[in-house]
């Protein structure tokens, strides 16, 4: 175990969260410092699966996170003949649907009960190489390790000059919850550059996921444009009438790629290192499996510095691979010309009918790793 070492972590979202829980359970003293005055996600869904579900059982939070969620059956891409052309059932395995909040709250438990700190209305402004990170009102700390979980606009990585990349793509997503009435199921409905995603996420909260062009304003729209959504989905009429006036936020979709990941005693994690389309709903699934095997590689590394370089070529690549994936997924879905939509459609139902480009697809669909789910004991799917 790594003893008396000391980490110090940009920002309370879930990456901070999750590092700071790891690296805890690895021996570290933790201190998160978060900019907000209280750290918490906004009301959506999130998917959760096996990578993130065997850290979070680590971490003692799982349980929780399953009960409180939906085990889904099936997952489904319906296209806008009202054709299904991509289906899998999912009864055999963890795939999880669960608050935002919760899944926030359960790794800030995890952390704080392992005996991290959390200071809050601390906003950093840059990091070193050498462990330092520097606040607004001049203060700074040093540590043996420093993690930028800081998000999309991280300051850790900026002022590392670590950023190759960050921008936002032509598509966003507004994503709200709604009165239940759905089954166990996610579907994601296709109709030209537009697409709406549907899953229960609580016993009486359904999450809906609204994509569309970002040049159009009707697709950006708060309060939701329900005419507009009507419009092009008419058979989800039901689903816009229950979307509530104040419900949903909208963001577009970003995407950061980084040099390195790695600055001497620096590693940046979540959002702030490979911020991504949220398609494969990977984004955050990726950055709690990759906080847990930096803990895991740092526990056994000698020093922090090769230890953050040795994290970086192990979890890297499959990280990478699920990005490029998810963005081209994301491209297809906004820049497809809506007149060749059945050439779209078709080459979806070939690639899913392929075994050996399906099972590459669906193995970074679920993070790049291949982990077995464990005897399902809890989380019925309902
Ligand atoms: C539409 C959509 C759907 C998604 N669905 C899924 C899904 O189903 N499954 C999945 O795994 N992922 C999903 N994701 C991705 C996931 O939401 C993100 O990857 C994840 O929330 C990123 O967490 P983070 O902690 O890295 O960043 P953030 O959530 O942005 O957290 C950063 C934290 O740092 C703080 N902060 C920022 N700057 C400073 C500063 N200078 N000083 C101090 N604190 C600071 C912020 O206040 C915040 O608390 C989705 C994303 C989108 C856009």
């Amino acid at each position: 175990m790594a003893k008396n070492r000391t980490a110090v972590v940009a920002g309370g979202g879930i990456a901070g969260f999750a590092a700071a829980a790891a690296l805890v359970r690895h021996g570290f003293d933790v201190t998160v410092y978060e900019e907000s005055e209280e750290p918490r996600e906004f009301g959506a869904g999130i998917y959760l699966k096996e990578n993130s579900l065997q850290v979070l059982d680590e971490l003692g939070v799982a349980e929780r996170l399953i009960t409180g969620g939906v085990r889904l059956r099936a997952v489904r891409i319906v296209d806008e003949t009202g054709k299904t052309i991509v289906s899998r059932a999912t009864h055999e395995e963890r795939l999880i649907v669960a608050l935002r909040a919760d899944l926030h709250t359960a790794l800030r438990d995890a952390a704080l009960d392992g005996g991290a700190e959390l200071v809050t209305r601390r906003r950093v402004v840059d990091a070193t190489p050498e462990g330092t990170l520097r606040f607004d009102n001049g203060d700074e700390v040093t540590a043996d390790l420093v993690v930028g979980a800081d998000g999309v606009h991280s300051r850790v990585r900026e002022s590392l000059g670590l950023t190759r990349m960050n921008a936002l793509l032509g598509d966003g997503a507004t994503r709200v919850l709604i009165p239940r009435e759905e089954e166990p199921y996610s579907t994601e409905y296709w109709s030209g550059q537009h697409r709406v995603g549907i899953a229960p996420c609580s016993e009486d909260l359904t999450y809906a996921f609204i994509i569309g062009p970002e040049r159009e304003a009707r697709a950006r729209r708060l309060p939701l444009d329900r005419e507009y959504w009507t419009e092009l989905f008419p058979h989800l009429a039901g689903v816009f009438a229950r979307v509530a006036d104040d419900a949903g936020v909208h963001h577009a979709h970003p995407f950061v790629y980084c040099q390195s990941w790695v600055s001497g005693r620096v590693a940046i994690v979540g959002d702030a290192a490979h911020a991504q389309p949220p398609n494969f709903g990977q984004g955050a699934g990726l950055a709690i499996a990759a906080a847990w095997e930096l803990a895991e590689v740092l526990d056994n590394a000698r020093d922090i510095d090769r230890g953050l370089v040795r994290w970086e070529k192990q979890a890297r690549p499959r990280v990478n691979m699920v990005q490029r994936l998810t963005t081209a997924y994301d491209i297809a879905g906004y820049m497809w010309p809506p007149a060749f939509a059945g050439v779209r459609s078709q080459l979806f139902q070939t690639i899913s009918a392929i075994p050996a480009t399906a099972q590459k697809w669906e193995y970074y669909w679920r993070g790049g790793m291949d982990r077995p789910t464990p005897e399902l004991t809890t989380g019925t799917a309902r």
